[in-house]
């Protein structure tokens, strides 16, 4: 019989907003993991993806295969209820990222655009999928997500570099839509003149988003001042600060880039994305595009964030839970002190695993121990509970759908 428990070997990717070296989480635990090589220190390290997807694919540590071919010959190991629903595959896709710099200014598109786009152009929007996703700290992490509540954004529109931006009329979501296709296609220029006369405002005069000017520095300094990305982000966009363990839900066709920090990401199995900024502008897709795959949930700060409960999956209480609303995937995090125990009871559908801290042991059913590390992944297939013990702490991440 196949083992329903095996560890992997993953693929890391190597995009210039990643953290360099050693610096980079991503290069430290894919580095860890037998196999994978060295960390090159004048190389960026930005995302190690976990699981199937055929441009990233992990592989079997003990006999080098791919994951995928490997479910393929043993449908059994991902359960009825995920067979039926996506056929013999793991239908989320679980990432580590290390950033300094912002990701680029992006959006998912949902089922029905999803389709459409990858009808007309499959090179470029490989899935029919959407692509909702979730993303915890494991530092601080710093990011846009979803649009500032309306009557801020009205207010700050009300600044006289930025007046000329909005339509007359009632100020609505359709108002704010109208400014985010005009926003992106200004001329660089125009984007350099409205920082500086931003800047030139004093702080008081940005309501409730006093540090807008000092923002729009940093982002200048990264993607030059004539992103338009830069004016789309800090002016319309929700600016959140998380720290360890916080977490963010970012559903499909909404908008959110990541300025900096190593997180865990998870998301449907989907690659297609819209860019907006951030970018270098051959990069960046049609606006007509864009605003018309906008969604505008959420709408405040709070709408965002994505709450941390206890899982009642382990037996001891050291479990949370992560849950978006989808159905795709849910992300367990075990965290135990010295001398602590877990049990996580059988998930009835496929999961991945990955060790972000401490070392310890997992035991399953026929007595095995497995020896856990920093950066070890493992799949771990349906029906199997999983005994963890550590001497010295363990942190463990576990995407699964059931
Ligand atoms: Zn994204």
């Amino acid at each position: 019989m196949a083992d329903a428990v095996v560890q992997l070997r993953c693929g890391v990717k190597n995009d210039d907003w990643g953290k360099k070296g050693k610096e980079s989480v991503v290069a430290q635990l894919w580095s860890k993991t037998p196999g994978s090589g060295q960390i090159d220190e004048s190389q960026t390290y930005s995302e190690m993806w976990m699981g199937t997807y055929p441009s990233n694919p992990s592989y079997l540590l003990s006999t080098g295969e791919q994951l995928g071919d490997y479910l393929k010959k043993n449908p059994q190991l991902v359960g009825k209820s995920v067979l039926d629903r996506f056929g013999p595959e793991i239908p989320f896709l679980p990432k580590i990222l290390s950033f300094n710099k912002a990701l680029p200014l992006q959006i998912h598109p949902d089922l029905t655009l999803a389709a459409a786009l990858h009808g007309e152009d499959p090179k470029k929007y490989g899935d029919t999928n959407h692509k909702p996703e979730i993303a915890i700290a494991l530092s601080k992490f710093e990011l846009f997500a979803g649009w500032k509540p309306l009557k801020d954004i009205q207010t700050l529109f009300k600044l006289n570099p930025l007046e000329k931006f909005v339509p007359p009329g009632e100020f609505n979501d359709e108002t704010l839509r109208q400014v985010c296709i005009k926003l992106p296609s200004v001329p660089p220029s125009t984007v350099a003149t409205t920082i500086k006369e931003l800047q030139a405002i004093p702080e008081a005069h940005f309501g409730p988003d006093p540090y807008i000017p000092g923002l729009l520095d940093r982002l200048s300094k990264q993607y030059t001042e004539c992103d338009n990305g830069n004016l789309v982000a800090a002016l319309l966009m929700n600016y959140l600060t998380l720290g360890p363990g916080d977490s963010v839900f970012v559903p499909a066709d909404s908008m959110h880039a990541y300025l900096e920090g190593d997180i865990v990401e998870c998301m449907a199995r989907s690659d297609n994305v819209i860019n907006t900024g951030f970018c270098p502008a051959t990069d960046r897709d049609s606006v007509e595009l864009f605003g018309k795959a906008l969604s505008f949930i959420p709408h405040d700060a709070q709408g965002a964030l994505l709450p941390r409960k206890k899982s009642d999956k382990g037996m001891y209480g050291k479990t949370d839970v992560y849950a978006p609303p989808i159905s795709e995937f849910v992300i367990l995090c075990t965290c135990l002190g010295a001398g602590e125990k877990e049990t996580h009871k059988a998930i009835l559908g496929p999961s991945l695993m990955i060790v972000t801290k401490g070392c310890g042991t997992m035991k399953i059913p026929g007595n095995q121990n497995i020896e856990l590390k920093e950066g070890y992944v493992f799949f771990v297939g349906q029906g199997v509970a999983l005994d963890f013990g550590t001497d010295k702490g363990l942190a463990v991440y576990r995407a699964y759908a059931e």
